[in-house]
C-alpha cells in the first residue's frame, strides 16, 4: 500500500490540522482513496492530480473530517462511505461547517459578516454505508471495516491486515485515545481499545491527528488504560 499523508488545516486555522490520507495499491497506481478529507480541498485535489478518487471514507462525522467532501465529491465523482451508524453525526458534522462553527475563520463573509460556506453546505448525496467485517476492495486494497464506538456511535477503523496497515481515525492516537465527550461514550471506548489491543503488536496505526505510531507501542503505554 502506498500512503500520502496530507495534514490539512481545518477551518484555515494554522494550529489545528487533520491527517488526509491518500491511499493507492502503489506509487504508480492511477486509482486513489481518501480517508477524512477535513478540508483544503484545492491541496487535496492538486495532490491527486490526474489520478482518479474512487472514494472518500469518513473515520467518523465529525466537522473537522469532512469539510472538503462535497467539493471532492463534486470535483470528482467519488463515491462517499461511512458507517450506517454515523449518519447523523455526518449530518450534524455538515452543519457545523455550513454555519461556520467558530474556528471557520475562512467562511466569514466579509460582505454579509455572515460564516457562509456555500459549497460545504450541499451534502454530497447519499453516502454508501458500512458495517461491521465488511470487506472494502477499492483501487486494489483490501480495507476490513472495524466499527470502533467511543468516540463516536459510528466511528470506524480501516484495517488492511496483509499490510499490517490500520486507519484509527480519532479512536486512537499515539500515547492516547480520541475523547468520548463528542458524541462518544467511555465504556465503549474502552471495549473498543481492549479490541484494538488483539491487532498485531507490529500493526502500523495511522490517527485522524498528530503522527503514526504502532499498536505494540501503544501496548507498552497501556493502551487498554487510555
Ligand atoms: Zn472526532
Ligand atoms: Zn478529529
Amino acid at each position: 500500500m502506498h500512503i500520502e499523508t496530507l495534514p490539512v488545516k481545518v477551518a484555515g486555522d494554522p494550529f489545528f490540522t487533520v491527517n488526509c490520507y491518500l491511499i493507492s495499491a502503489t506509487a504508480a497506481s492511477d486509482c486513489v482513496v481518501a480517508i477524512d478529507p477535513g478540508d483544503q480541498a484545492e491541496v487535496i485535489l492538486k495532490q491527486i492530480a490526474t489520478r482518479t478518487l474512487a472514494a472518500i471514507i469518513l473515520t467518523h462525522g465529525h466537522y473537522d473530517h469532512l469539510g472538503a467532501v462535497t467539493e471532492l465529491v463534486e470535483a470528482t465523482g467519488a463515491k462517499l462511505y461511512i458507517h450506517q451508524d454515523e449518519v447523523a453525526n455526518v449530518e450534524e458534522g455538515y452543519e457545523a461547517v455550513r454555519k461556520g462553527f467558530f474556528r471557520f475563520l475562512k467562511f466569514v463573509n466579509p460582505e454579509t459578516n455572515s460564516y457562509d460556506n456555500p459549497a460545504a453546505t450541499r451534502a454530497p448525496g447519499v453516502a454508501e454505508t458500512l458495517t461491521e467485517g465488511e470487506l472494502l476492495e477499492l483501487c486494489g486494497l483490501k480495507l476490513r471495516v472495524m466499527h470502533t464506538p467511543g468516540h463516536s456511535k459510528g466511528s470506524l477503523c480501516l484495517y488492511a491486515s496483509d499490510e499490517g496497515v490500520l486507519f484509527s481515525g480519532d479512536t486512537l492516537f499515539k500515547g492516547t485515545c480520541g475523547r468520548t465527550d463528542l458524541g462518544g461514550s467511555p465504556a465503549q471506548m474502552h471495549d473498543t481499545l481492549a479490541r484494538l489491543a488483539t491487532l498485531p503488536p507490529r500493526t502500523v496505526v495511522y490517527p485522524g491527528h498528530e503522527g503514526t505510531t504502532t499498536i505494540g507501542e501503544e501496548l507498552q503505554r497501556g493502551l487498554s488504560e487510555y
